[in-house]
């Protein structure tokens, strides 16, 4: 694994530079992020560029044998283009331009961006490509975050009819896919179908998750405009850092832009380590098999954005830093080097504080650098798949029938449940091949279509077992509820079916284990299959079925985590490890974090169990 910092030069006297180089050097990384947020540093007027503080950044990392990740400055527009070209400037939903002052305020349609975007990037890359020193290009940052995808600007409203027109051709098949006759909304051109605004109560989710895909892809094809500029440049690595906590861009389509997928890591922010672990393999999976995974920022201690911000003890950066390695990364760069003096992020931690001394984090960072110098381990080679693609978080988070009820939830059940196994899993999309894996985990794999139908048959016919969740396949790519019994396209290989929800908060559990059903249970009526479990407690559905099976398909209709625990723990026969610690079984040794206690052991084995 390779590590680095992310570090920003434009911020800090010239007089500090060698020697904060020189302890990078020292404790030993080997790579420096530089900005990403600097571009009224790169351009500070229209016809002025300024390169002789970058020229010197990384001729000082280059002189202390460091390399460079040199980024595009999008994210953050200097404020004299936002006064010349105010139409870079993003929409909300009311109808009001965001105003500059943060970060992330840009339309990813707006023509006027995208050519300021080139223009600084071919600059940029022109001009630094053949320097030794480069070792990868960051395109933006974090894009999608802070809900930056979505805008509601003229030039939106008419791609958005653009896109549409070239999705559905007529308005009369957009009419009759989005089932345009409810409520009196047939639209008589696609100029009239309007960005989703407030209005009176909820619009059509049809519009609703077109809009979600449109924006996703506008911001893609706009991060794609970076990525083929510096493509035609540079032959180093190249990437676009996501926070995985949003979910409004699809990043697997943005990793296949440049064959790494990065993610910043912030265990603080979800605030629970199971989450952490599948927002890493979210990540991973979206490299591909052999793709790269890094991760561009790395918590180093106390954040400043939670409602919270809680203290980092002793040993829980190294715990962090494990996790992320047996996760199969292959960087880890931390945010941020010296903490700030100025700005938003004054409060969020550096591995020097704000008066250039060095935090313990320096210490421990040297420490387990050496660990995992020494240890090495090798990247999972997991057995289990779970299916996950942005278009069903969309489609759930848009009608989730449920105040609290969200495709994330419903996907860290099982997947926690499988981690609390000791397995390792692989996030993958629905149409991946997926017969490679012995067990492929499906809760929420909401849009049912006849690739993702194809897809898992293939994966039945091969014999790997797959688990069906709630809320699984029922509506088309256009919002519109399948016309088939649910499972729609699998009722029947199931021999069973999905007759009713119950979306309340309620006292439901499944028998034989007498677990928590969850916030969501789908009821199932069976023809022609095994029942594995069957809901209990104070409820009419009491005795009903909550899981089926049949031949290696099985449907479990609730979503709570326990639940999950003990029916992945019979199907496996494999048993459950406290709920505090993550294990990860490899070639040469087994692997065990505790999160709690903030440690980490490796046990030698003999066999290869992954
Ligand atoms: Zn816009």
């Amino acid at each position: 694994m390779r590590f680095g910092v992310c570090w920003y030069p434009e911020q800090w006297p010239r007089s500090t530079w060698v020697d904060d180089v020189a302890l990078m050097a020292d404790i030993g990384f080997e790579l420096v992020r530089i900005g990403e947020f600097a571009w009224s540093s790169y351009q500070p007027s229209r016809n002025r560029f300024e390169w002789d503080w970058l020229d010197e950044a990384i001729d000082t990392i280059d002189n202390a044998g460091l390399s460079v990740v040199l980024c595009t400055p999008t994210a953050t527009p200097p404020v004299w283009l936002t006064n010349e070209r105010p139409d870079i400037l993003s929409v909300g939903s009311d109808g009001r331009r965001r105003p500059y002052g943060s970060r992330r305020h840009t339309c990813p349609t707006s023509s006027s961006y995208r050519d300021e975007a080139a223009r600084i990037t071919t600059t940029l890359v022109d001009r630094y490509s053949d320097r030794e020193a480069i070792a990868g290009w960051q395109v933006d940052n974090e894009i999608g975050n802070h809900d930056s995808a979505r805008c509601w600007c003229d030039q939106c409203q008419t791609a958005f009819s653009d896109w549409l027109s070239n999705r559905y051709e007529s308005i009369g098949a957009l009419n009759a896919a989005w089932g345009t006759a409810f409520w009196s909304q047939t639209y008589p051109d696609f100029d009239s179908v309007l960005l989703p605004a407030p209005t009176m109560t909820s619009h059509n989710p049809s519009l609703e998750l077109a809009h979600r895909q449109f924006a996703s892809d506008q911001m893609i094809g706009f991060v794609a405009e970076q990525f083929e500029i510096i493509k035609g440049r540079s032959d180093e690595p190249t990437t676009t850092n996501f926070y995985n906590e949003d979910t409004t861009v699809d990043q697997r389509a943005a990793a296949q832009l440049g064959g790494v997928a990065s993610m910043d890591n912030y265990p603080h922010g979800p605030s629970d380590p199971m989450v952490t672990a599948y927002l890493l393999d979210l990540t991973r999976g979206a490299a591909g098999p052999g793709g790269q995974a890094w991760v561009m920022e790395q918590q180093p201690g106390p954040i400043n954005w939670t409602d919270t911000n809680p203290p980092v003890p002793p040993g829980q950066l190294s715990v962090w830093m494990w996790q992320v390695a047996l996760h199969g990364y292959d960087a880890q760069l931390f945010f941020r080097w010296r903490a700030a003096r100025h700005g938003q992020e004054m409060y969020h931690s550096g591995l020097l504080r704000q008066d250039r001394s060095q935090t313990t984090a320096v210490v421990e960072i040297r420490d387990t650098m050496r660990q995992l110098a020494v240890a090495d381990p090798e990247k999972p080679n997991p057995r289990v798949a779970l299916l996950h693609a942005y278009v069903d978080s969309w489609a759930i988070d848009i009608n989730p029938h449920l105040a609290g009820l969200t495709h994330r939830s419903l996907q860290l059940g099982p997947y926690t449940a499988a981690r609390h196994l000791g397995l390792d899993v692989s996030i993958v999309d629905p149409t991946s091949d997926l017969a490679g894996f012995e067990v492929v985990l499906a809760p929420a794999l909401h849009l049912t279509t006849p690739e993702r139908l194809a897809s898992i048959a293939r994966a039945l016919d091969a014999g790997t077992l797959v688990i069906m969740g709630p809320r699984s396949l029922v509506i088309n790519e256009h919002h519109a509820w399948s016309e088939s019994p649910l499972p729609g396209g699998l009722s029947t290989r199931l021999g069973a079916r999905v007759v009713e929800h119950l979306s309340q908060p309620s006292s439901v559990l499944v028998d034989p284990w007498g677990s928590d059903a969850g916030i969501w249970t789908d009821v199932l009526d069976t023809d022609d299959a095994d029942v594995l479990a069957r809901y209990s407690g104070n409820s009419y559905l009491a005795g009903s079925p909550a899981a089926v099976q049949r031949e290696s398909l099985v449907y479990a209709g609730f979503s709570g985590g326990g639940s999950w625990l003990a029916l992945l723990s019979d199907l496996l026969d494999l048993s459950p490890h406290p709920p505090d610690i993550e294990t990860f079984d490899r070639v040469d040794a087994t692997y065990t974090i505790d999160h709690r206690k903030l440690t980490v052991e490796s046990t030698p084995t003999s066999q290869q169990l992954t």
